[in-house]
């Protein structure tokens, strides 16, 4: 067959998406290929369909390297729904399973077989491949999450580096490695590590034009968060991304308590609660899971509808893989964070404190710049994202400063009177002191501190009694951010200690007037619901009409029913989209339902039925 037969009659889609079509024949006819598509991008049929047609053209099976044992029995699930043969090997099998599986791989019996690189890599495993090779029944490699190989990727995997093994003993055999995440220096690094210097390189965009970017400024983050769940996302599947383990589980049992399902998840969890949450979040509808960054790595969930970060990650990098969880089924989804100057503070000391060495720092402090200037920005968030890993863009429209153009006030006079008095009080006394009565003195509040150190006697006493504490606050903050003003740490008796201000290199600029400060107005009041670019499909049941509803709540409920009885998270069986198209198109026979998206001939001869079933029920 074919791929676009492929794609229509075994997958139910009717199109490619962006370069799909091209590494795919690219793949299919033999050659190497290289494949940075971003998350969600449909990087899985990439392979899935090459594999396909090499076996039926004769060629064998297709292994896929995959480090993510929890995904392979879900992949491998989606592919049984589809019709295809597929298994995979990993230390989740009881011996006596592998052996089963190995028989089926040497009788060619599997189009795909997924297995771990720790399992590719063993003696015992590349006889069998040699058995394969023999009779030239190995199809293709794929290499998935690549730049596992990489140490400068963020997920370094030492058992990759074994791959090449691959490339050397089977030299004849196609490979395709494919990953989500890697700027020019690991990419560099896998094409190295991998031995794919004459593969093709398929880089496609790494903007997600569905995902709408807001950060807000950090006032009540607990309350923040709730209104915008609420608002936007009643009933819709989420992560909420908190710094540490005590704040996951405050912030989860507080979203329990204003009536969400949601579960905790971090380290410090047993790994049977951690298993059983994250199983519960792909398998159940509208779970919102709060967690340290240590959840996410390989969730594949298409319809998470929504990412927010109650704490700021270290760096953009950081930042946009966590927000790239949300809507992979191309739907619009919003990656929300609440910012603030605690979250500057943080994330500089933890740098200070850090045992790293110097130059390990400086790097990492300029990453830590990039992303609070992204934060500060009142220009478009996607133009920054998209210019930090190299990739021009013009303003997005999908972003809240797109959207809603910030008011913008001139903060440079109020950051002098903050920048002096800073330098005031360090001179008349030789000790710094924290932001609360840095701004006292500036506002001229007579409070006892002010009046023991005899602060209300400085030039700058009072100067700034226009201002309110917000504004003071944000000017602050975005001092901190710039390098204007910086950090110095005072230790108390008691074996305390706590973050004092004191000038920095770039206070210099500000003070001469060579740059602005400028802050966008903190807005009292939420902004409505806002309206989304055209361009976005809106969450599948969004548009539907009333008894639409009717019909897509059911298919759901009938969903969920087969997803429990097959062990598989509810969009293997089919996606929300698919779902929301039969409410709106109300099929009366399979060949209404034929052509549908998402509805391959496999899934149409073992589901089709009941899916009329249960839509002329509700009729
Ligand atoms: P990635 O691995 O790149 O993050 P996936 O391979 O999981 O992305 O694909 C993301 C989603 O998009 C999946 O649910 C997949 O079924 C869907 N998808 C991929 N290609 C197409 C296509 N050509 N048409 C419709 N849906 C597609
Ligand atoms: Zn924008």
């Amino acid at each position: 067959m074919p791929p676009q037969d492929i794609l229509r009659r075994i997958f139910g889609y009717d199109a490619f998406r962006g370069p799909q079509q091209a590494i795919i024949d690219h793949v299919f006819g033999g050659g190497d290929a290289l494949v940075l598509m971003p998350t969600g991008g449909g990087k899985s049929l990439c392979y899935q369909i090459p594999a396909i047609a090499r076996q039926q053209a004769g060629h064998g099976t297709t292994i896929v390297v995959s480090p993510l044992i929890a995904l392979m029995h879900d992949q491998v699930g989606a592919l049984h729904e589809a019709g295809v043969e597929a298994a995979f090997l990993n230390s989740s099998l009881t011996g006596e399973d592998a052996a089963a599986v190995e028989k089926r791989l040497l009788r060619g019996e599997l189009t795909l077989l997924y297995a771990a690189p720790e399992r590719v890599t063993t003696p015992r495993f590349l006889a069998q491949l040699d058995a394969l090779a023999e009779r030239g029944q190995l199809a293709l490699f794929a290499i998935d999450e690549a730049h596992c190989v990489s140490q400068w990727g963020h997920d370094f995997r030492p058992e990759y580096r074994a791959l090449t093994v691959l490339h050397e003993r089977y030299p004849g055999v196609p490979r395709i490695a494919l990953t989500a995440t890697a700027d020019a220096l690991t990419r560099a690094d896998i094409v190295e590590r991998l031995q794919l210097e004459q593969a093709r390189q398929f880089v496609s965009s790494f903007d997600r034009p569905n995902i709408r970017y807001t950060i807000v400024e950090k006032k009540e983050p607990l309350a923040q968060l709730l209104r915008f769940i609420e608002r936007e996302h009643p009933d819709d599947a989420g992560v909420v991304y908190c710094q540490s383990r005590k704040r996951v589980e405050e912030t989860s049992a507080a979203l329990v308590d204003a009536g969400l399902k949601s579960l905790p998840y971090h380290a410090g969890l047993p790994p049977e609660v951690r298993q059983e949450n994250q199983n519960r979040f792909l398998r159940e509808e509208g779970i919102v899971m709060v967690a340290t960054i240590a959840f996410g790595m390989g969730i594949d969930k298409p319809d998470v509808r929504f990412v927010a970060h109650l704490d700021m990650p270290k760096n953009i990098e950081g930042y946009y893989q966590e927000t790239g969880r949300a809507g992979r089924d191309g739907a619009a989804a919003d990656a929300w964070m609440a910012y603030g100057l605690q979250d500057v503070v943080n994330q500089r000391r933890m740098i200070d404190e850090s045992p790293a060495g110097e130059e390990f720092k400086q790097v990492m402090r300029g990453k830590l710049d990039a992303l609070l200037a992204l934060a500060e920005a009142t220009d478009c968030r996607r133009v920054r994202l998209l210019g930090y890993f190299g990739e021009p863009s013009e303003p997005c429209g999908n972003c809240d400063n797109c959207l809603t153009p910030p008011v913008v006030w001139d903060g440079t006079d109020a950051a002098r009177k903050l920048l002096s008095t800073i330098y005031r009080v360090h001179a008349a006394s030789g000790l710094t002191f924290g932001t609360g009565h840095v701004m006292d003195i500036v506002r001229g509040k007579d409070t006892e501190k002010v009046k023991q150190f005899g602060h209300d006697k400085l030039s700058t006493f009072g100067l700034g009694k226009d201002y309110s504490e917000a504004q003071l606050r944000g000017v602050l903050r975005q001092l901190l951010a710039t390098g204007a003003v910086g950090l110095h740490k005072v230790a108390l008796e008691n074996g305390h200690s706590f973050d004092t201000l004191c000038l920095a290199e770039g206070s210099r600029a500000v003070l001469k007037g060579d740059v602005p400060v400028l802050l966008r107005e903190s807005t009292a009041a939420a902004p409505t619901k806002r309206a989304r670019r055209g361009t976005v499909a809106a969450p599948a049941a969004q548009t539907l009409g009333v008894d639409e509803q009717v019909h897509y709540i059911n298919l759901k409920t009938w969903r969920a029913e087969v997803a429990r009885e097959h062990n598989l998270p509810a969009y293997v069986i089919f996606h929300d989209a698919t779902l929301a198209e039969i409410a709106r198109r109300r099929p009366q026979s399979l060949a209404d339902l034929q052509g549908i998206s998402g509805i391959g001939a496999k899934k149409l001869e073992a589901y089709g039925a009941d899916v009329l079933r249960v839509v002329s029920e509700g009729n």
